[in-house]
């Protein structure tokens, strides 16, 4: 009889299955091992028992504590799994390890592209281009669609005066099942009993955790929001939790839907006149080019690339608001609305990841590996294979500039731009000294004060710096940000 295909719980997709026998195990003490959001662990088991519902007498469903106590010494088979540690493990347990699936590029085409290049001339814009044209996806013969392969000058544009929301439909959202309801009662019990530990709020259940429900999220997607994507793209609004993003990431990292199958439904959208060019190539760079990319990168830059990475010396312990995401403690607006929106949904969209916390906890020099931990475990589509590139190459510029050629800093005047959050705030994003001077834009300061020496040879960085030179009251801005404690 054929060795059963162990199936991890971010490859519960039909791309994943090739209609052998199937082995599955729900572990509780890999959930245990971490202070996981609770919507987290909600959607990885439900994901998990659905799947295994579905599957009927083809799956073989295991509970255990930890994969060893069930796997030790059994024939398996397996797709090569998505974190440096479940790597390690299939191969000590000898099983048959198939290259890995998922993404639109696989790790042998990645490795062809970088062979010749160093780190620093790993540029995913180039990479991005090469696949458009390999795959013909938005071309037109030798040329990409419209003239042009990035449409970012057309997007980025703020919200629509005004606005309190982009006026848009709800998202998609599941229906819960019995299972979502044996899911809560079990994550209950196994925190009275200690072997799990969670924080944030539980229910009800917002993402697709199903094929069934992935379809529909996706075609959700394209008929109400991707129109809108791309202008809105790094806009945030207090009364707007989805803005036009898609919401995909989770059935995306669950192996639900395969990113080619999001990208042939914009692309189709776009052909057939229900998109424009911009929305449409803005989605198709972010998951064959973004997600593509720092899927490669995880494995490129190496297992301890978040551990040897810390370019700014940034040495300061994420602070309790973070670890028990508490916004309710800050009064700075815009990071109390993101990490209100993290403890009761598990997510926030790009932008607010990037500008509001990735920006703060660079500002404040944050530990790059602390921030890491903290963005996988508390949002509903941290992995270990994600965060990395984005969080300690993009956000923290810890890398010292592969992932980013700059740091992504900036000032209030940025958020004050790109959504409402400084009219609803005590503080203002003009003011740099004084009672309601912005933690963001004094912050901004401090910061270029602070990490001046590293930085300096970067000519991206040449005007930022030569501002921060022209400053007059630069040191009682820095002697302001050191001494605040109110934020
Ligand atoms: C600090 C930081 C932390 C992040 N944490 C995560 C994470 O835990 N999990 C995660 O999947 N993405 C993460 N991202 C990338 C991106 O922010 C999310 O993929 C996106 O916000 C998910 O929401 P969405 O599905 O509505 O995305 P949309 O804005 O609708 O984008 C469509 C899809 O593109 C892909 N994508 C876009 N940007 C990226 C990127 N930079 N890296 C990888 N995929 C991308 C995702 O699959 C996403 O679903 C992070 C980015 C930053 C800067
Ligand atoms: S004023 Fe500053 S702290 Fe307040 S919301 Fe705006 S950027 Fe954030």
């Amino acid at each position: 009889m054929a060795a059963p295909r162990l199936i991890f719980a971010d490859q519960l997709g039909p791309h994943f299955d090739d209609g052998g026998p199937l082995l599955m195990v729900e572990a509780v003490g890999v959930l245990g091992q971490r202070t996981y959001h609770r919507a987290k662990a909600h959607l990885i088991l439900s994901a998990l028992r659905h799947r295994a519902r579905e599957l009927g007498d083809r799956v073989e469903y295991l509970h255990a504590e930890h994969y060893r106590d069930v796997l030790a010494g059994r024939d398996l088979e397996v797709v090569d799994p998505t974190s440096w540690g479940s790597r390690a493990l299939v191969r000590e347990l000898g099983a048959r390890v198939l290259p890995s699936r998922g993404f639109v590029t696989s790790e042998a085409d990645f490795a062809l592209w970088a062979a010749d290049r160093p780190p620093s001339r790993l540029i995913m814009d180039q990479f991005y281009r090469q696949v458009r044209t390999e795959t013909g996806l938005l071309m037109r013969g030798p040329d990409p669609e419209g003239g042009k392969f990035n449409f970012d000058h057309d997007n980025r544009q703020p919200p629509p005066k005004g606005a309190v929301n982009l006026g848009l439909p709800d998202p998609f959202c599941p229906v819960e099942d019995d299972i979502d309801a044996q899911v809560r009662i079990d994550l209950d019990r196994w925190q009275a009993e200690g072997r799990v530990h969670l924080i944030g709020e539980d229910g009800p259940r917002r993402f697709a955790a199903t094929r069934a429900e992935a379809l529909a999220a996706l075609a959700d997607f394209v008929e109400t929001r991707l129109g809108d994507f791309g202008p809105f793209e790094d806009a945030s609004l207090l009364g707007d939790e989805s803005m036009a993003h898609s919401r995909l990431s989770v059935p995306l990292n669950l192996g639900l839907l395969h990113p080619r199958e999001v990208i042939d439904a914009v692309v189709a959208a776009y052909e057939t006149g229900g998109a424009p060019l911009q929305s449409v190539e803005a989605v198709v760079r972010q998951i064959m080019g973004w997600r593509d990319w720092v899927w490669h990168l995880y494995w490129h830059l190496g297992e301890d690339y978040v551990r040897r990475s810390n370019h700014l010396e940034a040495q300061v312990p994420l602070p309790r608001e973070f670890w028990e995401l508490d916004g309710s403690a800050v009064r700075a607006k815009c990071l109390s609305h993101v990490l209100g929106e993290v403890r009761r949904t598990g997510y926030a969209h790009h932008i607010q990841r990037l500008m509001v916390l990735g920006n703060w906890a660079l500002q404040r020099g944050y530990q790059p590996a602390e921030l890491t931990e903290w963005f996988t475990n508390s949002f509903v589509d941290g992995t270990p294979w994600v965060m990395p590139a984005n969080v300690v190459g993009m956000s923290q510029h810890a890398d010292g500039g592969i992932v980013a050629t700059k740091p992504y800093a900036s000032g209030g005047a940025y958020i004050s731009k790109m959504s409402d959050f400084c009219g609803a705030c005590t503080f203002n994003p003009k003011k740099r000294l004084g009672e309601d001077a912005c933690p963001f834009t004094a912050g901004y300061w401090a910061f270029l004060d602070r990490v001046e020496p590293r930085i300096r040879g970067n000519h991206r960085m040449a005007q930022p710096l030569a501002g921060l030179r022209r400053l007059v009251d630069r040191e009682a801005v820095v002697d302001q940000e050191r001494a605040r404690t109110q934020w």
